[in-house]
């Protein structure tokens, strides 16, 4: 029988007028701020008149605002979020019967829109100051292919052009995301392209590759940069994007709170750091305050380990070194994972905010094999119905092990995480995992330490 709690429905909603009508910037309430970005020619922050080529102006202020607490949302994106938010969160009520586990567990879904995950978020936001400043499209790059279905999205919505660099083993591997992009009117390139000097320049070098994120991203930087009326967008790591991100903290606390539910352990996946950050920005802002104390943990792929074995420096978010440089836990920006990794989160780096956070012990990270994380969406899909993303699928496992342990010392935690997005264009990694093909390959010490040796420099700085 399972042990419904008849005072706590199945899924939380809110109604309109619950909804969040202010992002919240976690900055604000943090002692030590997060390290600004550097100019790497003159190893100096960039100032807001250095970033204006590349990104829109209130963009740039959110960007480097580290004082302000609350962002008001504009009405015309709190309309947006009104077409698939509040997202519900979800007690997992079979999980827990499955598990048989004392633990109570909820979960936050971002899959509830058509993009699939929770970056429809920001991409609504970044797309709509575009607007507002009165240009006349975006350009970014995608991976696997979520953000870019997002960003077109929000473009289409707005009446944006949208130039999209798609990572070339995803575009050739994933058609169905690309023509997802193309229904929503973004125009979808291969990268490494001939389309811009930095592909050529990496194609030349690397004749056949396959393209990586940070190839994408320097690719859309020039783009953007050499052709009036555009700007570049990003759909992870840089603070803004956390600050849009806070709707799905500020979603989840207000739920909670409506039942009197305290969480202990909060768990999400780490990428670039963005779902994350959003959902524990309310719960660590009360932690740096002093109000309450949360367990937070971050989950990663052990083929891409930023936090667990990254190291704490500045480094480039591009493989191009066009970007500003970020201090960030970081795999350096060389560093390529394994491709038998299929379970996403393969950036080098991660969020600043995140990065400063966890160096001052304020939050723990785990990394957790692919073959792992597979058998926990599985169990997931079969439990709670809902079919999971690979990234999800790592706050998946990491929240079924803790209840394990809740289990066996019979404590009845609460734990939330968050579900950020589906798998359904993610079934060549399912049926790898399937036909007994996944690997776990975990990078070696030495191959850590060759990209760590090639960290830049930092003029100025010894
Ligand atoms: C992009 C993505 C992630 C990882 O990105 P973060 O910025 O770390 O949140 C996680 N889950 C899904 C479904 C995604 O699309």
């Amino acid at each position: 029988m399972m042990k419904f709690e008849h005072n706590i429905p199945y899924k939380i909603y809110l109604t309109e007028n619950e909804l969040p009508t202010a992002w919240y910037n976690v900055r604000a309430d943090m002692k030590t701020k997060p390290a600004p970005l550097l100019n790497p020619a003159t190893g100096r922050p960039m100032t807001f008149e250095e970033l204006q080529p590349v990104f829109c102006d209130e963009l740039i202020r959110q960007e480097l605002d580290n004082d302000t607490a609350y962002f008001p949302i504009p009405q015309e994106i709190r309309d947006f979020y009104k077409m698939y938010r509040p997202s519900p969160l979800i007690r997992a009520y079979c999980l827990e019967e499955a598990l048989q586990t004392p633990a109570k567990i909820y979960y936050k879904f971002e899959g509830n829109n058509t993009s699939g995950s929770h970056k429809l978020n920001s991409a609504i936001a970044q797309a709509y100051y575009a607007k507002q400043q009165g240009l006349s499209g975006v350009t970014t790059e995608t991976g696997a292919g979520q953000w870019g279905t997002a960003l077109s999205m929000a473009c289409a919505y707005l009446g944006l052009d949208c130039k999209v660099f798609m990572v070339k083993v995803s575009y050739e591997q994933k058609p169905f995301r690309r023509e997802v992009m193309r229904t929503y009117g973004a125009s979808v390139t291969p990268s490494p392209s001939e389309t811009t000097q930095i592909g050529r320049a990496i194609l030349k070098e690397h004749p056949g590759t396959t393209g990586s994120l940070g190839c994408a991203i320097s690719e859309a930087v020039e783009a953007a940069a050499s052709v009036s009326g555009y700007r570049y967008v990003l759909g992870s790591v840089l603070n803004q994007v956390l600050l849009h991100q806070s709707i799905i903290g500020l979603e989840t606390k207000t739920a909670l709170d409506k039942y009197g539910i305290v969480p202990d352990i909060i768990i999400g996946c780490a990428g670039g750091g963005s779902n994350l950050g959003g959902l524990i920005s309310p719960f660590m802002g009360e932690k740096l305050r002093g109000e309450r104390d949360y367990r937070i943990i971050a989950v990663e792929p052990a083929s891409c380990p930023s936090f667990t074995r990254g190291t704490f420096a500045y480094d480039f978010c591009d493989t191009g070194k066009v970007c500003p440089l970020a201090k960030m836990y970081t795999l350096g920006s060389s560093f390529i994972p394994s491709p038998n990794h299929a379970g996403g989160l393969r950036y080098h780096g991660m969020s600043s905010i995140l990065s400063q956070l966890y160096h001052d012990g304020l939050m723990e990270a785990v990394s957790v094999e692919q073959t792992k994380v597979f058998e926990a969406a599985e169990f997931f899909a079969r439990t709670e119905g809902i079919l999971p993303a690979p990234e999800s699928s790592h706050a998946i496992r990491t929240a079924m092990d803790e209840a394990i342990r809740c289990r066996e010392s019979g404590e009845e935690k609460t734990i939330v995480f968050g579900l950020t997005g589906t798998g359904y264009f993610d079934m060549v990694a399912y049926e790898k995992f399937h036909n007994g093909e996944m690997q776990d390959d975990i990078p070696t010490d030495e191959a850590l330490a060759q990209s760590f040796a090639k960290l830049p420099r930092i003029p100025g700085q010894a």
